[in-house]
């Protein structure tokens, strides 16, 4: 619970830090001739970052390629890096779990969350479920939206919406913005219990639905326009210009799902990780190797059990793992149920090279092998 609570502090805190930034108060503007230098917590939020900043601000990842963002540890030239930087963006809600609590302190007031105006959405039934209630998310102690976030997000929303059009809109139940919750697992009791590897009952991976990532390019430009107004103009042009490609990367998706016979749209995922994916292109999750949205917790033998008659039943043909985390376990229920083991790009990209190098190459990596499994 210490645990918790440092994270919805941190949160609460930084969410009060964006709302001073859409204000343009909190952080000055450079006033030098250097383009600002941007730190990304991972690839992937890294590569979208840059796409908004074009040759306007230098943007890094902290995390190298492959590492598991839901266990990185920094190390201390991270942390160097981290308070020479004259922004930070991290997805917050717990994902970057035991980065977090670095980056507040070595980062503190330069820090943006980029998942604020993102509806967030809880661990599907039908996927494996958290056993221990109080690891499950508490709308009910969310702060209260600042009204500066609120008419920002819906700012954004209506951008993206002239963007999308009715495909802007995801259906589905949302527990909240992003911002308020702690979605990530690996929550330390301050006794050090031995079982506190509890998992959030909602799934910080946003990012997996392009619409969503549409509205992180959104937040990254204001908060890179507020610290950088002289380059707003070319902030606001590549933003315009990535918004397109998210719509056709939309369509691209739309057309590979669509060749799965309707009857095959079932997916068992080694964690939970593809929520979003699933909402926007018709997907059932019928189950998940580890329970909840984080790579740190361990299924039970009923868990491991309930799954192998889950996938049996439902003839799933494969499970799709992470390029980022063990697949041990996944492996050997794989073989007891006598299915494929699929590998997805879901907390890094690739290696440069290897086809998922960018967010965009990253998501029709997965939506083809996706589609390939299951036809
Ligand atoms: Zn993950």
């Amino acid at each position: 619970m210490f645990h918790r609570y440092r994270i919805t502090a941190l949160l609460c805190r930084l969410a009060i830090l964006l709302a001073t930034v859409a204000a343009q108060a909190a952080l000055p503007a450079l006033a030098q001739r250097e383009p600002p230098r941007v730190i990304a917590s991972f690839s992937i939020l890294a590569d979208i970052a840059a796409q908004v900043a074009g040759d306007a601000a230098t943007v890094t990842s902290l995390m190298p390629i492959g590492a598991n963002p839901h266990s990185y540890t920094p190390s201390a030239q991270d942390v160097a890096r981290l308070s020479d930087a004259d922004l930070v963006l991290v997805v917050g809600a717990n994902y970057e779990e035991t980065l977090l609590p670095v980056v507040e302190q070595a980062a503190g007031e330069r820090t943006a969350i980029v998942s604020l105006c993102v509806p967030i959405r809880p661990v599907p039934t039908g996927a494996a479920q958290p056993e221990d209630e109080d690891a499950a998310a508490h709308p009910d102690e969310a702060p209260a939206a600042d009204s500066e976030i609120t008419s920002r997000c819906a700012e954004h929303i209506r951008t993206l919406e002239a963007s999308f059009g009715e495909r802007a809109q995801v259906g589905g139940p949302v527990l909240g913005p992003l911002y308020a919750l702690s979605c990530g697992g690996a929550e330390q009791h301050p006794d050090g219990d031995e079982h506190a590897h509890e998992a959030g009952a909602c799934d910080p991976h946003v990012w997996t639905d392009p619409a969503n990532a549409g509205l992180w390019a959104l937040m990254i430009r204001d908060t890179l326009s507020a610290l950088n107004p002289e380059a707003a103009a070319t902030y606001a042009a590549n933003t315009d210009a990535y918004l397109a490609e998210l719509v056709a990367l939309d369509g691209e998706i739309r057309d590979m799902i669509d060749t799965i016979p309707p009857e095959r749209r079932a997916i068992v995922t080694n964690h939970v990780a593809l929520t979003y994916f699933a909402e926007r292109y018709g997907l059932t999750l019928a189950g998940v190797v580890i329970p909840g949205g984080s790579t740190t917790s361990e299924p039970s033998v009923r868990d491991v059990l309930r799954l192998i008659d889950t996938i049996r039943a439902a003839r799933v043909p494969a499970i799709f793992t992470d390029t980022t985390a063990s697949s041990a376990t996944a492996e050997q229920i794989a073989s007891e149920a006598g299915v494929h083991v699929v590998p997805l790009y879901t907390g890094s990209l690739s290696q440069p090279g290897e086809g998922a190098d960018t967010y965009l190459d990253y998501m029709r990596y997965n939506a083809a092998a996706i589609a390939d499994a299951l036809r």
